[in-house]
């Protein structure tokens, strides 16, 4: 049964950004809610889904309704969209208003980013590490399968796709994401971001010490789209 998406839980609203949908103006939506604990996570403020939502979904639909014709998309965002039984009605409400729909995820729900890959027009998915790592970083056995299993699943869909992988202290040496490059492009990856963790706000304040000056580039890559983003 839909669940109507005045339900969307929200932590904030960012009226206008030029990076979070690559080639779009696009307002970001951020979704209150993760199963999962990074370390190098900075929106610890989204990160429970009962903590009361910082905007409603009529002020989501009044600002919307202000900026036809001067955004092109509205992105989803987070925590972890997927996990709100809302996203879909939501989606489908910004798409009747005109904008197109991108979506941020790190797919722990395989079947219910299943559900809204057709509703959108972009995802962007974060692809942490080699599957069994995955629990070194979220913190959450099984995570990795998940994560993997939502690749497949959006590889095999019409949506236009970017993995990202925010480089975890301890997993960036160059062998271990020349492997994990070269896994993601035999899975059928064509574009792809490799992101350096942003030093402030950090889940674990510690890992600042850790995180180096700047991420240096990989002397190749097999991505016919390839972009690194350093802090
Ligand atoms: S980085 Fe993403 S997946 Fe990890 S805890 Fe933060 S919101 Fe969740």
């Amino acid at each position: 049964m839909d669940v109507a998406p005045t339900s969307l839980r929200l932590g904030g609203l960012t009226a206008l950004s030029t990076t979070d949908y690559p080639g779009e103006l696009a307002a970001t939506l951020f979704c209150q809610g993760c199963p999962w604990r990074c370390a190098y996570c900075h929106n610890a403020h989204l990160l429970n889904a009962n903590t009361p939502p910082a905007l409603s979904w009529a002020e989501v639909l009044e600002f919307l309704g202000s900026r036809r014709g001067l955004l092109d998309a509205v992105l989803f965002s987070g925590g972890e969209p997927t996990l709100q039984a809302a996203l879909p009605t939501a989606i489908q409400a910004v798409r009747r208003l005109g904008f197109k729909v991108g979506l941020h995820s790190g797919g722990p729900a395989p079947q219910r980013l299943a559900r809204v890959l057709p509703l959108i027009d972009w995802l962007g998915l974060d692809i942490k590490a080699l599957p069994e790592d995955y629990p070194l970083i979220t913190g959450v056995p099984g995570s990795g399968a998940k994560a993997w299993e939502s690749l497949a699943l959006a590889l095999a869909s019409d949506v236009a796709l970017e993995v990202r992988t925010t480089v975890m202290p301890g997993f960036d040496h160059p062998d271990y994401l020349a492997d994990l490059m070269q896994q993601l492009a035999a899975a059928g990856v064509s574009r792809y971001a490799l992101q350096q963790c942003r030093p402030h706000s950090l889940l674990d304040a510690e890992l600042r010490t850790q995180l180096p000056t700047q991420l240096p580039p990989p002397d190749s890559t097999p991505f016919a789209h390839f972009v690194l983003r350093t802090a």
